[in-house]
């Protein structure tokens, strides 16, 4: 069969989720993904809330599951660090080929077809042709364009690298942010624990060499390197628009990720699972206008935290070290820690905002000279 209702370009988490809950409502679905195995070459962290997946009953397998996070500790600049207790949270750091194999699985038991080491050259002006450069050609009603940061809105997109190390020093559960700005401007650095004595670490940061931060912020910790990725992450917000016409976009590609963190698991597969319904809703109606369901759907669900943590991101970007020193101790009262490991990790802006409440706000905007504080004071 070379027709079906939907072709999805890319086979990663919004892909897969796409292409599992469209399976599920009945359409016939194609997943086209030019690298040879789903999950690889690995690129992603894996930190991520359980509840998020819930959500979407697409919730990891214990054997994607690598450890789970208790605590998360931020180191200012120069100041002394504070520590969230977060063994509420419910986050866990995963196996991401594990997982997107764990998708991979339930959307081909659903019924979709999976053909991986198949790169898309190109898609027809409306969408519904696609040509791979095996020759092939396929023609579907719905285009779903999943192709992650390649596709990102632009100018949202940050170098970033990682290394995955062994060390005496890594604490499980214990996750860690470097601030610096800099060293990371614009973003941070981070290390994540997974299993025994082993953690990814990682850093990002608007025109910098992240292999190159990286080796300075492991310096003074003895570690062997197992692994090496140089990958950019997303920090852009949502693309304006995520349907033209019968084309639409999903997960990265539509900007589906946290401003703040570029944190994209949980919200492309939000993506990938409410434009399925949408996509479903128009192949059973025949009727394509439909899609604008899908858009409206992802925004009351994520927008308000989404331009939250662009107000948060505006904010940090514009901050020198000496300001974060001081954000940092002022904000770390026990009973604002304590509020925030109880919050939801994947709304953590809005927990965040709400958490600092109004006088923490103007506290805020009385020690940082940044117009931006006080634009969060607005409503
Ligand atoms: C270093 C790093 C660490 C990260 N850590 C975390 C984290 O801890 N937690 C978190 O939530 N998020 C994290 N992210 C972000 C997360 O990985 C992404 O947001 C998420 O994977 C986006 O999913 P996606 O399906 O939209 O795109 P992607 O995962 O980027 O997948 C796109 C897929 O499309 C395929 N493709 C592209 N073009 C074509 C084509 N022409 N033809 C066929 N196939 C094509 C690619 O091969 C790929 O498989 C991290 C990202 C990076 C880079």
């Amino acid at each position: 069969m070379s027709r079906f209702d939907a072709i999805v370009v890319g086979g990663s988490v919004g892909g897969l989720s796409f292409a599992g809950e469209a399976a599920k409502r009945g359409l016939s679905v194609l997943v086209l993904e030019e690298h040879d195995e789903i999950g690889e070459p690995e690129k992603c962290d894996g930190l991520m809330s359980l509840r998020g997946l819930r959500r979407y009953g697409l919730a990891p397998s214990g054997g994607a599951i690598q450890s789970s996070v208790r605590e998360g500790v931020i180191h200012p600049p120069s100041g002394t660090e504070c520590s969230v207790d977060a063994g509420a949270l419910e986050v866990v750091v995963i196996d991401r080929s594990r997982y997107d194999k764990q998708l991979a699985e339930n959307a081909s038991e659903l019924g979709a077809i999976i053909k991986t080491g198949l790169r898309v050259q190109r898609a027809a002006e409306k969408g519904e042709l696609v040509t791979v450069d095996a020759g092939q050609t396929y023609e579907s009603d719905y285009l779903i364009d999943a192709t992650g940061p390649a596709s990102a809105p632009a100018g949202g997109i940050l170098p970033a690298a990682k290394y995955e190390v062994e060390a005496d020093w890594v604490e499980e559960g214990r996750v860690e942010v470097f601030v610096d700005r800099a060293r990371y401007p614009g973003f941070f650095a981070w290390t994540i624990p997974y299993g025994v004595r082993r953690a990814k670490v990682g850093a990002a940061g608007r025109g910098i060499n992240p292999f190159k931060a990286l080796d300075a912020l492991l310096e003074s910790r003895p570690h062997k390197v197992i692994r090496r990725v140089a990958a950019p992450i997303y920090v852009g917000g949502p693309a304006e628009k995520f349907v033209s016409g019968r084309k639409v976009w999903v997960g990265e590609s539509a900007g589906q990720v946290k401003p703040t963190t570029a944190g994209g698991i949980a919200t492309s597969i939000g993506g990938g699972v409410i434009a399925a319904k949408w996509v479903a809703e128009s192949v059973h109606s025949h009727d394509p206008s439909r899609l604008e369901g899908y858009e409206r759907e992802w925004r009351e669900t994520f927008e308000k935290e989404m331009r939250a943590m662009m107000r948060l991101r505006g904010v940090f970007e514009r901050l020198s070290n000496r300001e974060v020193d001081l954000l940092i101790s002022t904000l770390s009262s026990p009973k604002l820690l304590a509020r925030l490991g109880k919050s939801d990790f994947d709304f953590h802006a809005t927990a965040f905002l709400s958490a600092l409440g109004v006088v923490g706000l103007f506290t805020l905007a009385r020690l940082v000279a940044s117009a931006e504080v006080r634009q969060l004071l607005s409503p």
